[in-house]
């Protein structure tokens, strides 16, 4: 298993499939979004062949995310080659569940393990405009999929000040009573290309958990209070599921970070927050061997950052979420 400078286990990587989308979430990426086009994309060709490295060089868990990887059409096969490859145990993916409805079954049977799906809201109006124009029932069909084909579900939602920080996170929250889902609230991060409004938007875990206390009383720490991933879960009194919150803003878990990125680009970002990358696809493209390759890798995940700097104001500038993959 590759470990860093700073010992901590890398062993899991998130590889983006497309930075293009079919949402434009508010807090993720404005309107007028221009995506890369294909030939700047990683093939699957190229694709395949460095998650049969990855796998070699002792990655265990892929997720594969964007932008919407729901839009490649080669989804299923690069799951399959995924589940497939010696090495790796888990295949997951992360979407916002629009074309879910359709693939849940398909994706499963290819040999995905489990869905995070994205879902800020279960009032319609306030989901379009979280989204600019999505439809909550084709996400709940998608959900409802998703179950039905035994994936494991996560639904994840972004909070934004002043849009679903009050009845949505109360709704998303009762789901857990009666299901035994983990229901988990991100802080919103700041990229250079929205940061402002990301940063304005920022509700932090202390008061969530406050709100959340008050509608349903004491929340019991599961765990231990101990991370789960990135996430610290609680139970609501009497609930089946979990609740969780992912908090890099107000309480970074840089400590117990195990992953890195791969961009659709083909680009090993070694730190969500942080722009240092290592340029995989130019590698590939000017011919590098599968041990060139593999001691590239091992480097950059050697020289991993310790941390984020949201704390001193840095705030990462090349690139959106939507183009590191979330
Ligand atoms: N399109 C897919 C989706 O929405 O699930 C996958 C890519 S999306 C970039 C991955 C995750 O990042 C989503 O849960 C999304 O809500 C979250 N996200 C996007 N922008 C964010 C931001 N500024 N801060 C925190 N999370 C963000
Ligand atoms: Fe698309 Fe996901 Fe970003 Fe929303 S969060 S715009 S669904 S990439």
């Amino acid at each position: 298993m590759p470990l860093d400078q700073y010992q901590r286990d890398i062993d899991y990587v998130r590889i983006s499939l497309t930075d293009a989308c079919n949402l434009r979430c508010v807090y993720c990426m404005p309107e007028n979004m221009k995506f890369r086009a294909r030939h700047e994309l990683l093939s699957d060709d190229e694709l395949r062949r460095l998650i049969t490295l990855l796998g070699r060089i002792g990655f265990r868990k892929i997720r594969f995310t964007g932008g919407e990887p729901t839009l490649r059409p080669s989804l299923a096969e690069l799951v399959r080659h995924a589940a497939g490859t010696p090495g790796i145990a888990h295949v997951g993916l992360t979407t916002n569940g629009v074309l879910l409805d359709q693939l849940a079954r398909p994706l499963r049977a290819a040999g995905l393990s489990s869905v995070n799906l994205s879902l800020d809201s279960l009032d319609e109006a306030r989901f379009r405009r979280l989204t600019r124009w999505g439809n909550l029932r084709d996400v709940l069909a998608g959900l409802a999929a998703a179950t039905a084909a035994g994936l494991g579900v996560k639904l994840n939602a972004v909070v934004s000040r002043g849009i679903n920080d009050g009845e949505d996170v109360i709704a998303l929250a009762r789901l857990t009573l009666e299901r035994a889902w983990q229901v988990r609230f991100i802080e919103q991060m700041p990229f250079g290309n929205n940061a402002a409004f990301q940063t304005r938007g920022v509700v932090r875990e202390s008061d969530l958990r406050t709100r959340l206390a008050g509608a349903f009383g004491p929340l019991e720490p599961v765990n231990g209070g101990r991370l789960e991933g990135e996430a610290r879960l609680y139970r609501l009194p009497g609930a089946r599921g979990t609740v969780g919150f992912i908090s890099p803003v107000s309480r970074p878990f840089c400590a117990d970070c195990n992953r890195v990125r791969l961009t659709a680009d083909g680009v090993l970002r070694l730190c969500l927050l942080r722009d240092h990358e290592v340029n995989l696809l130019m590698l590939l493209r000017s011919g590098a061997t599968n041990s060139e390759l593999e001691a590239c890798i091992r480097q950059a995940v050697h020289e991993k950052p310790w941390g984020h700097g949201l704390a001193q104001h840095l705030i990462p500038a090349s690139r959106g979420m939507s183009e590191i993959g979330g």
